[in-house]
Parts: structure tokens; sequence; C-alpha cells
């Protein structure tokens, strides 16, 4: 299921596509690298702006290919803090984007890097009980052009350049694997955006077979696994992707993952109480970890409206945390930035939709 825009938006296609388009219209092939360095490199927003195009060319380009369809609805927060972007696509769809000033827990102490986080679907099929990017089903998957241009409309309005992508908003980017790859290209290529591979992170709530695709990729692009159960008891109770591809199968996705790319991953664990709190729990993610040198980014539960799931008290929080050390696991655990302003997951669209707006 894919929306299908009026016009091919100009931000979803490659270098080597312009080209092809473009000489189709009877252009020589360097029109194509000056489109690009004026999408790329100066940002420009209209063809109209394209000043070293022939008018001609600049016309038939506005008539052939359709721009940014992002338009931002609402921004929450300030600069230096965690700031929320909501969009309103070309069909109406909403989606988020936030923008992270530093991730010290993700990228080590004295981080200075900004990180964007991004959207991947309308919505999220995966239906994990805890989420609320799945409350409402899934409604379609975003095109190339609308992940790019969520980086280029966040660099804008947050005026900061921005170093890290990590496809860990609304959707799972491995069921959109395609347009997620095609937007990769695009971010990563020295006509494009430029960002290095190792600079993005893809997030997976463990598609096994998705896993091994991109491991086949020749892009050194960076894995984190959502496994939220260091068991498959824990992991089926609460993530239905686990009844198809089960922790052994997921597992040995994860080592073709790091075998292949020679990379360590991320395992993503949300603490939930009750759910997968336990020292047990702890004991059995620091084993699985260690077996395949993966290091462990500790979450603990956003509350989300309307789920009974509660984050653990601070105490129960420590102990999980000196269980996993206990194990010698490279572990961390991320004090959520933008609670404050619903930035996890899912929930200011949750907010909008529930006011009347269109999600
Ligand atoms: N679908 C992908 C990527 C998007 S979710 C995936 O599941 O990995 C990004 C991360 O946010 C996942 O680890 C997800 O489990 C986590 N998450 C979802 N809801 C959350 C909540 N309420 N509190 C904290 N983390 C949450
Ligand atoms: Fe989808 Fe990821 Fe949320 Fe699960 S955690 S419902 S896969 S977005």
């Amino acid at each position: 299921m894919s929306f299908v825009p009026d016009k091919t938006p100009i931000h979803s296609l490659t270098l080597p596509q312009l080209q092809e388009k473009l000489s189709a219209l009877g252009q020589p092939a360097y029109r194509a690298k000056q489109v690009m360095e004026w999408l790329y490199g100066k940002r420009a927003g209209a063809f109209a702006a394209m000043s070293n195009l022939p008018a001609a060319l600049r016309e038939a380009l506005d008539g052939a290919f359709g721009f940014d369809s992002l338009e931002p609805v609402r921004t929450l927060g300030a600069r230096d803090t965690t700031r929320k972007f909501l969009f309103r696509l070309a069909d109406g769809a909403l989606i988020e984007t936030v923008l992270i000033p530093a991730s010290p827990a993700l990228y080590g102490e004295g981080s200075d890097r900004r990180t964007l986080c991004i959207s991947s679907q309308v919505g999220c099929a995966y239906g994990c009980r805890f989420c609320a990017s799945g409350l409402n089903g899934f409604a379609r998957n975003l095109h190339a052009g609308e992940i790019v241009g969520q980086f280029l409309r966040a660099e804008t309005l947050g005026g900061e350049r921005i170093q890290n992508i990590v496809f860990m908003g609304m959707g799972e980017p491995l069921a959109n694997f395609d347009n997620v790859m095609q937007a990769i290209a695009i971010l990563n290529a020295p006509w494009g955006v430029g960002l290095g591979a190792r600079h993005m992170t893809v997030s997976t709530s463990g598609l096994a077979p998705r896993i091994r695709d991109l491991a086949a990729q020749p892009l050194q692009i960076r894995l984190a696994v959502s496994l939220h159960g260091a068991t498959d008891a824990v992991r089926d109770r609460i993530m239905p992707v686990n009844r198809k591809y089960p922790l052994a199968e997921l597992l040995s996705a994860c080592d073709e993952y790091v075998a292949r790319k020679n990379q360590r991953i991320t395992f993503e664990f949300i603490l939930i109480e009750e759910i997968n709190d336990s020292l047990e729990q702890a004991a059995e993610l620091g084993r699985i970890a260690r077996r395949l040198d993966a290091k462990i980014n500790c979450i603990p539960y956003n509350p989300v409206e309307g789920l009974a799931w509660k984050r653990p008290s601070l105490r129960r929080q420590d102990a999980f945390m000196a269980a996993l050390e206990r194990t010698g696991a490279d572990a961390t655990i991320r004090r959520e930035k933008g609670v404050d302003i619903e930035a996890a997951c899912g929930q200011l669209r949750l907010q909008v939709s529930r006011e009347g707006g269109a999600a």
C-alpha cells in the first residue's frame, strides 16, 4: 500500500535516475547534477529558483516533478531541547519527526551531534502492545521523498545541521524496505545530503528475513533491534512479530548482520513494569548481548495514554541495570529526553488526531 502522488517527487530520485529521466527529455547529463546541487547543496524550494537552468527546462521540470509535500503543522520544544515536528503529507496523513540535540547514550558522552528520529510509515502494522504508533493500525508506506523531506525540513526548521539519523519514528522501516533504502542512498550520496552510512541507524522490531537483506546491502548502515524481551515467552506477550520470527530466528539473522558487516549492533530494551524488568530477564539479555558482542540500550517505558503499561520505579530500573552489568554486557540506560513534549513514538500524532485533526 503506497500513496502515488500526481508527479514524481523530485526528492525521491537518485542522480542516475534523474539523469535517465532528463535524457528522455533530451537534456545533457550535467543538468541532473545541477538540479541535485540546487536541491541538496543550496536547498532550493522550487524549480523556479534554479537560475542556471534554461527557463524552458525549469518549466518542463515543474510539469514532470513534484516538490517536497511536507507541511509543518506543529512544532513542540525549543532550541537545545528535543524538538518535535508534526508534518501533514500531500494526502493529509500526519507524521512526526523528532530532533534530539545530543544523544550521549547512543553516541558517547560529550557528543554534541544532533540526531533526527525519522518516520518510515504512516502508522504501523506490527501492533506491539506498548506502542502508540501501531494503535490506529497501518495506513501506508512513506515514499523516499517523504523520508528525505523530513531531514531537509528538520534542518531548515531547526536551523542547525543534523549529523545522525535513526529510523525510530513511526513505522517499521524494514517493512518499507525499498523506499527506506532509496532514501538512505540519497541521504548518503555525495551529490545528495552526504551523510555517512555509519551515521544512519535502522531500528526493527525483528523482521529476520529483512535483517538478512540489510546485511547484504553494501552500505555500513547501523542496526538496532527492538528486543524488549529476552525470552520468547516475554516477546510473544508484547510483540506479535515474535510469533512469526521467534528469538532463535531473529538472533541468527543478527549473527549474520554482525558477521557480514563486521559491526556491533544495538539491542533496544524498553523497561516495562512487571513485564520484562525481572532480574532473570536482565541476566538472559546480558547473555544474548555478550554472545553477539552487542550494545544494550535500555529505555524506561514512556507511558502512552490509553495503554495500561507502566515504567518501573527508579529502584527497579537500577536493580535491572545492576544485574545486567554483572553479566559483563555493555549496557546503558537512556533517561528519555522529550517525554514532556510527548516526543516518544507516535504520541503527538495520536494527540492531534484525538483533537480532531486527520490521522
Ligand atoms: N518499528 C521499529 C522502529 C520504530 S519504534 C522498531 O520497533 O524498532 C522505535 C523504538 O521506540 C522501538 O524500540 C520501540 O519499541 C520504542 N518504543 C515504542 N513505544 C515506546 C514507548 N511508549 N516508550 C519507549 N519506547 C517506545
Ligand atoms: Fe511498529 Fe515499532 Fe511500534 Fe512495534 S514498536 S508497533 S514495530 S513502530
